[in-house]
């Protein structure tokens, strides 16, 4: 145990709190095996003693518990006290995840330290040192940074910002903003220009994530579209256009996000298995299974379920007597159950082929007042937009923000070049 003395005293940044207290700092891991592995060694010409240090990595898989993973790897009584210093330390047992990591450092067979890296961004330590039990946590360096990203179209929308080097998931979630006013598939043509302010996250120079998308816009032939992400004082958040009117409608336009439609809402369609005319109350998206489908408006969910040719069925409750039907679902979404609330675009189960279907898709089914009507029919209304009393609030973060994007879209040193 000397080794870890030894380190702990040659002033590498850590801190460890005692039995109980909140997890604290610790820097320099990878230094600290190291460096014990080479004492190790280091002793071995002193022919004294000859510890032995094994370190033994395991992967957290699906349904393993921290509890029945420390007793494979560690005697009962070593288990049982780090759960305890682990308790005591608000570990997060819930979210052991699968894929998370649990190295055990041990001497002579000994426990001396575990580590359990969580996250990128989240490891925690447990060490032994003169019988004493320490945790620590260790709280990386995370780093945010704000980015302007402007360019133009010149093969696809998708494409064209994916070559800026960044991730679909920012690509998902432009689209997503703008869902309401741009169709990315059929409007957008080359030479059109887009731009996105926005942050992201990095830990101890990783990409970790994205935070916010701020301001994002979109110009072609199609018209201009801003895209300005305000909140308000009531704590009441979205994206407005530069009236100040939400970008987002009371109810989505499709409850999965890349299909196409294969079965139109009609009066009258030849049914392909019951081989008869009958009317087409929906809309078929054709879609592989398993394809997320979401809720298209907050909600309850009012069937959830078999229920003749819908096959696995979800119907949803919304505001204005509206209702939705979702058919054919291969499974539910987990932890889905009738009477539960559920949010515009949340994730209720996944496309299937039960019930009447000729192949994976999902039947989709828009009800106003008891009546089924055509989902592509229906003017739905804008979210609310900015409060009236927080409207010159907005103007002026609106200006400001558009003033600062101008600043950043010049493109620097062109002045000089003129000359
Ligand atoms: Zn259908």
């Amino acid at each position: 145990m000397t080794g870890l003395k030894n380190i702990l005293e040659k002033g590498l940044e850590v801190r460890i709190l005692k039995l109980g207290f909140i997890p604290s700092f610790v820097q320099g891991v990878g230094l600290v095996l190291l460096l014990i592995i080479f004492v190790g060694c280091s002793t071995k010409k002193e022919t004294v003693q000859e510890p032995v240090v094994t370190e033994t990595e395991h992967i957290v898989k699906k349904d393993e518990n921290l509890e029945v993973i420390l007793n494979n790897i560690l005697s009962p009584q070593s288990a049982i006290e780090i759960l305890n210093i682990l308790t005591y330390a608000d570990f997060p047992f819930r979210k052991c995840l699968p894929g998370d990591s649990i190295r055990v450092l041990k001497e002579n067979g000994n426990f001396i330290k575990l580590t359990y890296r969580q996250t990128l961004t989240r490891k925690y330590f447990v060490f032994k040192n003169d019988e004493h039990l320490f945790v620590a946590m260790k709280y990386p360096y995370i780093d945010t940074v704000t980015c302007f990203l402007k360019g133009e179209v010149n093969s696809t929308l998708y494409e064209s910002l994916l070559k800026t080097g960044e991730t679909p998931v920012l690509v998902f979630r432009y689209a997503d903003i703008f869902a309401w006013e741009i169709d990315f598939v059929t409007e957008t043509q080359n030479g059109d220009s887009f731009y996105m302010f926005f942050e992201k996250t990095f830990c101890d120079s990783n990409f970790v994530e994205y935070l916010n998308i701020i301001a994002t816009g979109y110009k072609g032939e199609i018209g201009e579209y801003h895209g300005i992400y305000y909140y308000d004082p009531d704590g009441n958040e979205d994206y407005y256009n530069l009236k100040g009117e939400s970008l987002r409608k009371s109810l989505l336009k499709s409850p999965l996000r890349f299909s196409y439609i294969s079965s139109y809402f009609s009066k009258r369609r030849f049914h392909p298995i019951l081989k008869v005319w009958r009317p087409h109350h929906g809309l078929d998206y054709a879609a592989p299974i398993g394809t997320p489908v979401s809720s298209i408006g907050h909600g309850v969910v009012t069937y959830k379920g078999w229920r003749g040719g819908y096959g696995n069925l979800v119907e949803i409750r919304h505001k204005n007597s509206i209702k939705t039907r979702y058919g054919h679902l291969s499974r539910f979404a987990k932890g889905l159950y009738k009477g539960k609330r559920v949010k515009m675009g949340e994730l209720i189960g996944y496309v299937g082929s039960t019930g009447l279907s000729t192949g994976p898709h999902l039947h989709f089914e828009l009800h106003r007042n008891g009546v089924s009507i055509n989902p592509l029919k229906v003017k739905i209304p804008r979210a609310p937009s900015v409060k009236k009393k927080y409207f010159s609030d907005f103007e002026q973060y609106r200006d400001s923000l558009l003033k600062y994007i101008e600043d950043l879209s010049e493109p620097v040193g062109e002045e000089i070049s003129k000359e």
